[in-house]
């Protein structure tokens, strides 16, 4: 699922491994955390009108990109629908912090948690549209590089029992770089949109955005980039897109 090529970057990939990934292993931090669980939701599921939050979104101009990425994926033939579930059934399914989604097919399916204010539903819908592109541009990405998806899921569903530092750094980097990028590129649209106005309780993390997605995401693994976990999220950002991001994630 990833493309391109930028030396000086990799570089700095395995630098930054080098220096704060591996002393982490080797402390053997393995937890317990969960994965993503990729199960069909059992439970009440209910239709949600979206109708508020997206006129909320409307209301500023990172959430008509979000609106606008909506538009660009019914043109490329994806359905869209909202469904309302507790945050445990979302959790369930493939998600978080107040939302989820699953692609399958051209169905697209945005899970929201119940409960939500329109403004709280706004930053979810927000938040996994961003998923939902990188995750369909990964998926392109990785067309070419069978390999990388093969030993990513490998690693992704063997790591709790082989251990992480078991594993090719290269798949090590790639997993966690993505899943890394992939919050910080979600989270900094949620942080937008809330400084042109949209507030949430839940969604901006200010300057402790990059140890937030650390603890909340990365040590779920059992490992960490910690100090460096600022550098990993500035260089996340400083990509324009998930596609240039898997370039330099693959090998
Ligand atoms: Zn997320």
């Amino acid at each position: 699922m990833r493309h391109g090529m930028c030396i000086a970057d990799t570089k700095f990939m395995g630098n930054l491994f080098k220096k704060s990934f591996m002393p982490l292993m080797l402390l053997g931090l393995l937890t317990t955390g969960c994965v993503p669980q990729f199960e069909k939701a059992n439970g009440d599921l209910m239709v949600l009108d979206s109708s508020s939050a997206e006129g909320l979104l409307s209301k500023t101009s990172t959430g008509n990109q979000s609106l606008g990425d909506l538009t660009t994926l019914r043109n490329q033939g994806y359905t869209i629908s909202y469904l309302s579930m507790s945050s445990s059934d979302i959790q369930s399914v493939n998600g978080h912090n107040g939302g989820g989604y699953k692609i399958s097919g051209s169905a697209i399916t945005i899970y929201v948690s119940n409960g939500l204010a329109s403004q709280e539903q706004a930053h979810v819908i927000a938040h996994e549209l961003v998923h939902i592109k990188d995750d369909l541009e990964v998926d392109f990405y990785l067309r070419s590089y069978p390999y990388v998806s093969t030993a990513s899921q490998n690693f992704v569903s063997t790591y709790k029992t082989q251990g992480v530092n078991n594993f090719d750094q290269r798949v090590v980097s790639y997993v966690l770089g993505t899943l890394f990028c992939t919050e910080a590129r979600a989270y900094s649209r949620n942080q937008q949109l809330a400084n042109e106005g949209l507030q949430t309780n839940f969604f901006a993390k200010g300057s402790s955005l990059p140890q937030f997605i650390d603890q909340a995401y990365i040590a779920k693994f059992g490992v960490s980039y910690g100090s460096y976990a600022n550098n990993m999220a500035s260089w996340c950002l400083s990509n324009s897109s998930m596609t240039q991001i898997q370039g330099q994630l693959v090998w």
